[in-house]
């Protein structure tokens, strides 16, 4: 991931000078660097076997980010806002020739990002929907692609209202953690499976190595599309399960300052690189240079902002279980958890989401969520501060009213995000709430 291992001889003063001369002789240095060769691809091999991520700290902090990048050695990227670059020779460019193709600054963030997912091409875009709509544009009309039942509203709603009307496409909205129905959901023109995992809002797991599997079986050309947004790739690495895209809402844990807009699309496949960069040349939907910098900068607190995500919200969700006014609590990280076997299988520990369904009804829910003080009653996710949510009204309306109710998304169920406050204020917040919704039990 992070090499940048040279093999010099003379770097070391330490070794004797016919050593040196050794060591610098082309047969040694070849057989030295085939050597470093294998032992990463080793490494590379297993640590994707093993879905371990070491080193991420180090990796979001320097990959991309190296200071001989610039003129001036600059130890932070700087923000490069031209939007076209002088050309020596008439259509020989050094490297971009305009800003919506390419920029400098862009460059650093996607070298970046595609280091954290473990994989060789990212490309950014204006939205996590933009990103989405990139992707999707990979389908021709006539195209078949599974869906889960249970993914992002705005996804739900470019698919129900943009691509299956305008566009021409089959989908199908299936519950993938149901295996069987897995089994049935693929069709000769299927082309695409989507989903997130966990799940917005019930925060269901899929098996992700086991449901692309299945869609291989069917077809080996199916494009399996993992929505990474809710795990963020501290916790998670889909493509080390065998996914072949990873879409993200850089918008949510990856910036997690909650002032940009963003996503990205990260793959290892040559071809779905080639179509993602026509993508945001041909489309355009590309972040703006000052957006780059930002999610930058926010992404090198990614892993330790990811691990009080998880502090906090594990916490939290105890606190809730044991909570006479709280039904059922909705977090993979708990044993109670109906897929925490799954959970635990791949990833290496769970975000700040959490959904609970409260004991009450609409009435119960808003006041609750008016009477919080720490926590923000406010949509999106994935920032330094803690947000609450109801998704029948809010997040998930765009939902057809019968599809809310077969899923569980009801009155009743709140989402958090559980952001990196100081733990006690956010059981003392959430208490002081649950009470004064909910005075007698
Ligand atoms: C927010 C979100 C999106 C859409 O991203 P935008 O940046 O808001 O366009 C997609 N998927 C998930 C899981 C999200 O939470």
């Amino acid at each position: 991931m992070v090499s940048s291992l040279s093999v010099s001889a003379s770097a070391s003063p330490f070794l004797s000078l016919p050593f040196r001369h050794f060591l610098r002789s082309p047969r040694v240095q070849l057989a030295i660097s085939s050597a470093f060769i294998r032992s990463l691809t080793h490494y590379r091999k297993q640590s994707r076997a093993m879905s371990t991520f070491p080193n991420f700290g180090t990796a979001a902090i320097h990959v991309g980010q190296e200071p001989e990048n610039w003129d001036m050695m600059q130890v932070v990227p700087p923000i490069s806002c031209s939007t076209t670059y002088k050309q020596e020779t008439a259509g020989q460019p050094k490297k971009h020739d305009y800003s919506r193709a390419g920029n400098p600054t862009r460059d650093v963030l996607e070298k970046n990002l595609a280091a954290l997912e473990d994989a060789k091409y990212c490309h950014t875009f204006s939205s996590g929907l933009a990103a989405t709509m990139a992707v999707v544009n990979i389908l021709k009309s006539g195209d078949h692609i599974v869906c889960s039942d249970d993914i992002y509203g705005g996804t739900q709603r470019f698919l129900r209202k943009v691509s299956i009307p305008n566009h021409g496409l089959q989908a199908d909205f299936v519950d993938l953690t149901k295996l069987s129905e897995v089994e049935k959901a693929f069709k000769p023109n299927t082309k695409m499976v989507w989903f997130e995992s966990p799940s917005n809002p019930l925060l269901k797991v899929v098996d992700i190595a086991t449901v692309t599997n299945i869609a291989k079986k069917h077809n080996p050309d199916i494009l399996v599309v993992v929505d990474n947004t809710f795990m963020s790739p501290y916790f998670q690495r889909p493509l080390s399960l065998g996914g072949d895209i990873v879409v993200h809402s850089i918008t949510k844990y990856i910036n997690g300052h909650s002032d940009v807009v963003m996503g990205c699309a990260i793959t290892d496949n040559d071809t779905v690189q080639k179509h993602l960069y026509f993508q945001q040349m041909a489309v355009g939907a590309v972040p703006s240079p000052f957006d780059c910098f930002l999610v930058n900068r926010g992404i090198k607190t990614l892993h330790l902002r990811m691990r009080a995500h998880y502090e906090n919200a594990l916490a939290i969700a105890k606190y809730l279980e044991a909570n006479e006014r709280i039904g059922k609590v909705l977090y993979p990280a708990l044993p109670s958890h109906p897929q925490h076997e799954v959970h635990k299988k791949q990833t290496k520990g769970m975000s700040g989401m959490i959904s609970f369904y409260l004991k009450g009804e609409l009435e119960q829910s808003s006041a609750f969520l008016s009477a919080l003080k720490v926590f923000t009653l406010a949509e999106s996710l994935g920032g330094y501060e803690s947000l609450a949510e109801l998704p029948s009204i809010m997040t998930h309306a765009s939902v057809p009213p019968e599809d809310r109710a077969k899923l569980g998304i009801t009155d009743n169920l709140i989402r958090i995000s559980v952001g990196c406050e100081d733990l006690d204020d956010l059981i003392a917040d959430l208490d002081q709430a649950l009470k004064s919704a909910i005075p007698r039990i």
